[in-house]
């Protein structure tokens, strides 16, 4: 089928909504086929090299469904994008061996189900993946279209175009419903699944009793509005408790406040070699607490429970990532 479109993708195209002329005539054209030149580095099996190449790309998994007469049908996907706003339009591809794209006709709904970061479980469940202690799945209906419930986002959308999409179908659909949750989503990279991480916190992970003696130790420290408390690259040789006040901690991807009671620093002062990773300043007035490392030491020196209570921790934080 090299070069031209399988029957089943014939789509009459209105004119009104043809691609604009500056896309030229190819757009709704299968293109000839073409070598993949692999990089440096690369070798071996092409596909699996464009594959993997592919797989660098993170992405969300969402779970697409689909009611077959009174049957739910449910197949995992990561392979969702946002179209446009105005209309609301989303796209998936969807493999042209997989049921799911059957079920995928012009004018019918499907559902998507962006999955929370915990529910690595149904979306090996959709993938054919199925381990027989997981429980069943459970859904909700929206607009006569099931969805998984629990998950972080649901979108219901009615398939508005079909294309060739070579070995997958692209489903362009039309958003009827759309709604989200608190959580953190489930991720795909590099063929596995992987997890947003919190904000890092180790210290203030202990329990008072562990934490109280170890600050015991720190001297107080005042800052105007706007002074520097911490600065990207300089060793992290303290960590501090905020007294009063709040403080601004920026870095790339993140920009935050930081308030009364709680600890900044805290990692580095673990590995002070690698630097600071944020710029900190003061909101106002602030009162800190610093401790430096060498008290640090020394008050797990002196109780070692705290040393081990930092140990637990810090492998809690490698399950969560795992
Ligand atoms: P099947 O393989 O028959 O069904 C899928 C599984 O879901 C089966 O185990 C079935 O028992 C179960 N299931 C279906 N409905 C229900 C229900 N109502 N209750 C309980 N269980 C049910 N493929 C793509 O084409 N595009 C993608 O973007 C894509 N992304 C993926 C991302 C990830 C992270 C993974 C792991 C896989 C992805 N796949 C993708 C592969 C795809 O999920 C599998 O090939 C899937 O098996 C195809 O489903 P199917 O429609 O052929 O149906």
């Amino acid at each position: 089928m090299e070069g031209s479109r399988p029957p089943e993708f014939e789509v009459a195209i209105d004119k009104a909504i043809a691609a604009p002329e500056a896309f030229g005539a190819s757009f709704d054209e299968a293109p000839s086929r073409s070598e993949l030149e692999l990089g440096a580095g690369l070798d071996g099996d092409p596909a699996l090299a464009f594959r993997r190449t592919l797989g660098m790309f993170a992405t969300g998994v969402t779970v697409l469904t689909a009611r077959v007469a009174e049957q739910v049908h449910g197949m995992t996907a990561n392979a969702f994008m946002s179209v446009s706003l105005s209309p609301p339009l989303v796209l998936v591809s969807i493999d042209r061996r997989a049921k799911m794209g059957a079920l995928m006709h012009e004018g019918t709904r499907f559902g998507v189900s962006v999955l929370e970061a915990h529910q690595t479980d149904l979306s090996d469940r959709f993938a054919g993946r199925v381990a027989d202690d997981v429980p069943e799945p459970t859904f909700e209906i929206v607009h006569e279209t099931p969805l998984v419930a629990g998950a972080l986002a649901h979108l219901v959308a009615r398939v508005v175009r079909s294309y060739w999409g070579g070995d997958h179908s692209l489903f362009l659909g039309q958003v009827e419903f759309a709604h989200y949750g608190e959580g953190r989503p489930l991720l795909f990279h590099g063929g596995r699944y992987e997890r947003l991480v919190d904000d890092p916190r180790v210290f203030s992970m202990l329990p008072r009793e562990l934490l109280d003696p170890i600050m015991a130790l720190g001297s107080e420290r005042s800052y105007e509005d706007g002074a520097a408390v911490m600065s990207v690259g300089e060793p992290g040789d303290e960590l501090m408790l905020v007294l009063e006040g709040t403080v601004r901690v920026r870095r790339p991807g993140r920009d935050m406040t930081v308030g009364v009671g709680e600890l900044i620093g805290e990692i580095e002062v673990l590995d002070p070699g690698g630097g600071r990773i944020a710029d900190i300043t003061a909101e106002g007035s602030v009162r800190c607490l610093a401790v430096s490392r060498d008290s640090l030491l020394a008050a797990l020196e002196a109780d070692p429970r705290a040393a081990i209570a930092l140990i637990e921790v810090l492998a809690e934080r490698f399950r969560e990532t795992a």
